[in-house]
């Protein structure tokens, strides 16, 4: 019974080393989405530095139409005025010429601070063309360093499960399905148990169920978690 319960407890101890391995497996999905992430939002902050510099780009091209535009008014009013005969006339174009002046000049000082929106913009589009570039020149290395740690615990994961499966054979048919069946739903599956209560969930046992546990002549569980319960003297 000794050697039973020294295979259970060594059985569980393999068990949770594969569930750690496994909780490890479980990380890198999120590792690898992370490196994706960080070129997924490099590529969507250069095309919005692009779209931004677009849209500067646009505004100055408009702001220089409009700026011509008035330039061929006031070209066509200093030539209608040369030929006005009337004051009235002459005034009224006067008024126009100064309204398309005034236009001419917002016109040149809002194309102005375009040209400056401009130029910055060009520095956000360098910038993140430079950080994108990084990104995804460090991503091979990030994405081959995660491989082989994967590799690493999946090397490691297969030493244990052929652990277990030495291990598991030499213990009794109905005794492992028991212990598995436990550990399905709660881990540990076994406790070592040392004066009259319980290890995991700490209730204290029925003499009766303690005197069946020293007698070494099973495995007994707890009366209350069910789990299995090894003594500590099958260890000494
Ligand atoms: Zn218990």
């Amino acid at each position: 019974m000794e050697a039973t319960f020294k295979q259970l407890v060594d059985l569980e101890a393999i068990c949770a080393e594969i569930d750690r391995l496994d909780a490890c497996l479980a990380e890198f999905p999120g590792e690898e989405a992370v490196v994706a992430a960080g070129i997924r939002d490099a590529k969507a902050a250069l095309e919005a530095a692009r779209a931004a510099l677009e849209h500067e780009e646009l505004e100055e091209r408009r702001l220089e139409a409009a700026m011509k535009d008035q330039e061929a008014l006031i070209l066509k009013l200093n030539h209608q005025s040369a030929q006005v005969a009337s004051n009235e006339a002459y005034t009224a174009l006067q008024n126009e010429l100064e309204a398309a002046e005034a236009a001419k000049t917002d016109f040149e000082t809002q194309a102005l601070e375009h040209m400056e929106a401009i130029d910055a913009a060009k520095e956000v589009l360098a910038k993140e063309e430079a950080a994108l570039a990084s990104v995804e020149g460090a991503a091979p290395d990030q994405l081959a360093d995660i491989a082989a740690r994967r590799k690493g615990v999946e090397d490691e994961r297969s030493g244990q499960v052929a652990e277990h499966d030495k291990i598991a054979p030499a213990i009794d048919a109905k005794l492992l399905t028991r212990f598995e069946k436990i550990r399905a739903r709660k881990k540990p599956a076994i406790g070592v148990i040392e004066g009259k209560t319980c290890p995991v969930c700490k209730i204290a046992l029925p003499r009766v169920r303690v005197s069946e546990i020293m007698a070494l002549e099973g495995v007994f569980d707890c009366s209350n978690c069910k789990r299995l319960l090894a003594p500590a003297k099958a260890f000494e």
